[in-house]
C-alpha cells in the first residue's frame, strides 16, 4: 500500500517556509533555482563551524581528522545516492557549472581534436553550452545541437542523425530547468555509445526529483549541485567512470591534488583527490550528508505521486487563465511549469506577485537559445518541490489573476 505523503509534516522541517514576505506567508515556487534547506542541514553547518572547524586531508590533530572523516562520509553517501560503483568515482566540485567546466577542460585537452563533434540539445542551460563552445573554438571542433519539437521534447530521430564516428562527446540535460521535460537519457546514452561517444548527464534538475542510478543509466559522467537537492550552496558532484577519470588530466593544480612536487616535475594524487585542488567548501561538504540523509528518509513513491499531483493540478488550473500558454508540454515532465500570458511581460507579473508573497522565477532561465526557439523573451516559471501544496497552487492562480487585472 502506498503511504500518504504528509506534506504538512514535511513542511515543519523547513523553517523558511514559515516566514512572511511582504506581509504574506511565503509561497516558494522557485525550487528550480535553488531549494530550501531542512533544519538538519542548517544545524550541520552551524555544528561544523562551532565544533569541528579545521582543514581536511592535512592535519594529524583531532579536529582535522574529525572534519576529514565527516567530509569523506559525504562522499560515501553520494556514492550511495547515485549508486556509483566506488567512492573514488565521486568528485567534489563547486556545483554543476564547475563540473561541466572541469570536463570541458580535462576531457577536452586530449580527447577532442580538430574536426571532432560535440552534441548538446536545444534545451541546454548556458552552463552546458558555453564551456563546449569555448572548447570547440579552441580545438576547432564542431558543436551540434539536437533539435526539439513544439512540446519541448528532443527529436530522437534527429539526434540519431547527428551521431557519427566524429562525435566525441554528448552532453545533455536530464530534466530541463525551463520546460520540465524529462529526457529519455538512458536511450540517448546507449545511442551515443554505439558510435563510441562519451555521454555527460546534467542532473542539476533530476537529482532533486528522480532516483538516480549511474550504473543503470551507464552514463560516462554526471554532474549536479547540492543547493538544488535541499543541501548547501557551494558544493556539487561530478561522477565519472573510474577508467576515464584515471586517464584524463587534472583540472586545477595546487594543494591536495598532488603526490609529489619538485620544481622539475609533479606527480598527481590518486582518484578522487587528483581533481580536488585546494581547500574546498568543507562546511557545505559536511552538511551535504544531512541533505542526503533527509532525502533517504523520504518515501520516494509518495513524493513522486505528490509532485505529479501538483504538476497536473497546477497545469489544469493555470490553463484556465485567459491568454495563458504553457511552454513545454512534454509527455514525460517533472514539476516545473513555464508559461507566458498574452499582453503582459513575465517580469512585471513576477514583481507584482512577489508583493503577494509568491516567489517564482521570470526571464530566460539561462536558456536564451531555447527562448529564441520558442520566439519569446522569457517565461514565468513555477517549479515545485515536495513541500509545496495544492493550496499554494491556488494562491499562485489568485495572485496571477490579480496581477492581470492590474496589468491589462
Ligand atoms: N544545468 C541546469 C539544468 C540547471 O538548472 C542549472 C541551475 N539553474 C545548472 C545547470 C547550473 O547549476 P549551478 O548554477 O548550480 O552550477
Amino acid at each position: 500500500m502506498t503511504k500518504v505523503f504528509n506534506v504538512a509534516k514535511v513542511r515543519e522541517d523547513f523553517p523558511i517556509l514559515k516566514r512572511e514576505v511582504n506581509g504574506k506567508t511565503l509561497v516558494y515556487l522557485d525550487n528550480g533555482a535553488t531549494a530550501q534547506k531542512p533544519q538538519t542541514v542548517i544545524d550541520a553547518l552551524t555544528k561544523y563551524y562551532t565544533h569541528e572547524n579545521s582543514n581536511i586531508h592535512r592535519g594529524v590533530h583531532t579536529l582535522s581528522q574529525e572534519a576529514t572523516s565527516a567530509y569523506e562520509l559525504t562522499r560515501e553517501k553520494i556514492q550511495g545516492f547515485i549508486n556509483a560503483p566506488e567512492k573514488e568515482s565521486v568528485i567534489f566540485t563547486k556545483g554543476t557549472t564547475d563540473g561541466i567546466n572541469l570536463l570541458a577542460f580535462s576531457l577536452g585537452r586530449d580527447f577532442v581534436q580538430e574536426g571532432d563533434e560535440i552534441i548538446i540539445s536545444a534545451m541546454e542551460h548556458h552552463s552546458n553550452i558555453v564551456p563546449w563552445q569555448m572548447l570547440c573554438e579552441q580545438k576547432k571542433a564542431v558543436l551540434k545541437v539536437a533539435p526539439i519539437n513544439q512540446r519541448g521534447e528532443i527529436i530522437l530521430e534527429e539526434y540519431k542523425k547527428l551521431l557519427n564516428p566524429k562525435t566525441k562527446l554528448v552532453s545533455i540535460v536530464h530534466i530541463s530547468n525551463t520546460l520540465g521535460t524529462i529526457n529519455p537519457i538512458q536511450e540517448m546514452i546507449a545511442m551515443a555509445h554505439e558510435v563510441g561517444a562519451k555521454f555527460i548527464v546534467d542532473a542539476a534538475q533530476s537529482a532533486p526529483h528522480l532516483k538516480i542510478d549511474v550504473q543503470a543509466l551507464d552514463c560516462d559522467f554526471m554532474v549536479f549541485s547540492m543547493h538544488k537537492v535541499f543541501g548547501p550552496t557551494g558544493v556539487g558532484f561530478l561522477y565519472g567512470k573510474k577508467e576515464l577519470l584515471e586517464v584524463i588530466p587534472p583540472y586545477q593544480g595546487g594543494g591536495d591534488m598532488i603526490k609529489t612536487v619538485t620544481f622539475e616535475k609533479t606527480t598527481y594524487n590518486e582518484l578522487p583527490h587528483k581533481f580536488e585542488a585546494g581547500t574546498p567548501n568543507i562546511a557545505a561538504g559536511i552538511a551535504t550528508s544531512a541533505a542526503i540523509d533527509y532525502m533517504n528518509q523520504l518515501d520516494w513513491n509518495a513524493v513522486h505521486l505528490h509532485e505529479k499531483e501538483l504538476l497536473d493540478y497546477a497545469t489544469a488550473q493555470l490553463k484556465l487563465i485567459d491568454g495563458l500558454r504553457i511552454i513545454g508540454e512534454a509527455k514525460e515532465k517533472a514539476s516545473v511549469i513555464s508559461f507566458v500570458i498574452d499582453g503582459v511581460h513575465p517580469y512585471d507579473v513576477g514583481v507584482i506577485i512577489d508583493k503577494m508573497g509568491i516567489a517564482v522565477r521570470t526571464g530566460h532561465h539561462c536558456t536564451q537559445p531555447l527562448m529564441d526557439w520558442f520566439k519569446i523573451p522569457g517565461t514565468i516559471r513555477a517549479s515545485f518541490a515536495f513541500y509545496n501544496t495544492k493550496e499554494e497552487v491556488d494562491l499562485l492562480v489568485v495572485a496571477l489573476k490579480r496581477a492581470l487585472q492590474m496589468l491589462r
